[in-house]
């Protein structure tokens, strides 16, 4: 099966226990959607469950084919975004989807790897934040590359205004996702695999990719990072702070920029321990503006909402709510007090796309929403691109 494991792992929380499933192949766009398969595996194993999956071209060399997905059912299903390279490490830990069932005895992280699966228990993972989640995890396993999707504290407490933390940086969780790893006693579900795809003809899609990369970067110019997706973050204060660029898997124009806070953004030693924060959330960002505060206090403020799990948005607006300012103070104290507040229905990767349909089937594939709205989402272009990979054309 080309670009693909086909095979999903399930794992039973309550028993610590997994059994593998074979994947059919589908040579169909819409039978290979991430969000189908994932929607298919909720049905086979049970509403309660919670899939981790990845699209047909995450791990590809199509431009940005860095997305996976995390994805849980019921009456209101929700879906949220996995990008960095986390989506990718999921595919080349020898598995295209995780399914995770029932409840854990006591919390724990799921740690995934080069075809194994197992449960660690870790009672000391529950008093931590995502950032000191994400620290242990790595600091155990003696690997800095391994790739973490965290909860926090508010996750724990099965909060609707938590998020989902990916290697320290929040901005795709805008569901409350990390409730449903909490509810579950997961406190973080690590991925990291040395795995290999096949492809159906290596040199061509390489060729290919590389021209639709070349053509991409030649009407794109030259990047600015976050200021190069939206006016919110073309800001003096935001442009002076900025020490790099960030891109996820395969991504030849970044939205990620890390803005250095507390020390020199010239510095490109790593002096301080937390020296500042990766921004790509949008909305995040844009609610901070509003309230008055500057690039470095909302970077401030962001960071403690992502260390907490708490969704930003959620939280600036009670701040408002409550006649406070944004401030790092004040943002601490609402968040050291998880509390059920509203969710503000802000996005943030979905605002790309006017057409949530083409938002829904770009996900599917494996490919990031931001970048391929930039680029002009075109079904077309990527099947050339796509189909000497894969071996058939995902149109
Ligand atoms: S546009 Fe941003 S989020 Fe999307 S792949 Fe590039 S760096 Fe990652």
């Amino acid at each position: 099966m080309n670009l693909r494991n086909g095979r999903a792992i399930v794992f039973d929380l309550h028993s610590k226990t997994s059994v593998e499933q074979a994947l059919p192949e589908a040579k169909d766009l819409e039978a290979v959607s991430a969000t189908k398969v994932a929607d298919g595996l909720i049905a086979q194993h049970g509403n309660d469950c919670l899939v981790l999956g990845t699209g047909v071209l995450t791990g590809s060399l199509v431009p940005a084919s860095c997305c996976g997905i995390v994805r849980c059912g019921g009456q209101r299903p929700k879906t949220v975004p996995l990008l960095g390279f986390l989506g990718t490490e999921l595919k080349m830990s020898g598995f295209d989807f995780v399914v995770i069932k029932g409840v854990a005895q006591s919390p724990g992280y799921l740690w995934i790897r080069d075809g194994v699966a197992e449960f660690l228990e870790s009672k000391e993972m529950s008093s931590m934040d995502s950032w000191a989640r994400t620290d242990k995890i790595r600091a155990d396993q003696g690997d800095s590359k391994i790739q973490v999707v965290a909860a926090g504290p508010w996750g724990d407490a099965g909060l609707g205004s938590s998020q989902l933390v990916t290697n320290y940086w929040g901005g795709e969780d805008k569901v409350g996702m990390a409730a449903e790893f909490g509810k579950r006693g997961v406190s973080a579900v690590a991925f990291r695999g040395m795995g290999e795809l096949e492809l159906a003809s290596p040199e061509q899609h390489f060729d290919e990719a590389l021209l639709l990369i070349r053509e991409h970067i030649e009407r794109l110019g030259k990047s600015r990072g976050l200021a190069s997706y939206s006016e919110i973050a073309a800001r003096d204060d935001f442009a002076k702070l900025a020490h790099r660029h960030v891109a996820c898997y395969g991504c030849p124009f970044p939205c990620r920029t890390f803005l250095k806070t507390s020390e020199d953004p010239g510095e490109l030693r790593l002096v301080s321990k937390e020296p500042g924060y990766l921004h790509y959330d949008l909305a995040a960002l844009e609610k901070a503006f509003q309230l008055g505060a500057d690039a470095s206090t909302a970077s401030e403020v962001i960071a403690t909402c992502a260390k907490a799990g708490a969704e930003p948005v959620a939280v600036m607006s009670q701040m408002e709510r409550m006649g406070k300012t944004c401030t790092l103070e004040e943002a601490e104290e609402v968040v050291g007090q998880p509390a059920e507040i509203p969710l503000t229905g802000a996005t943030n990767f979905e605002r790309s796309f006017e057409n949530p349909r083409e938002y829904d089937e770009c996900l599917g594939l494996g490919l990031c929403p931001r970048y391929w709205a930039k680029v002009g989402y075109d079904l077309e272009k990527i099947a050339s691109s796509a189909g000497s990979g894969l071996g058939w054309s995902p149109k």
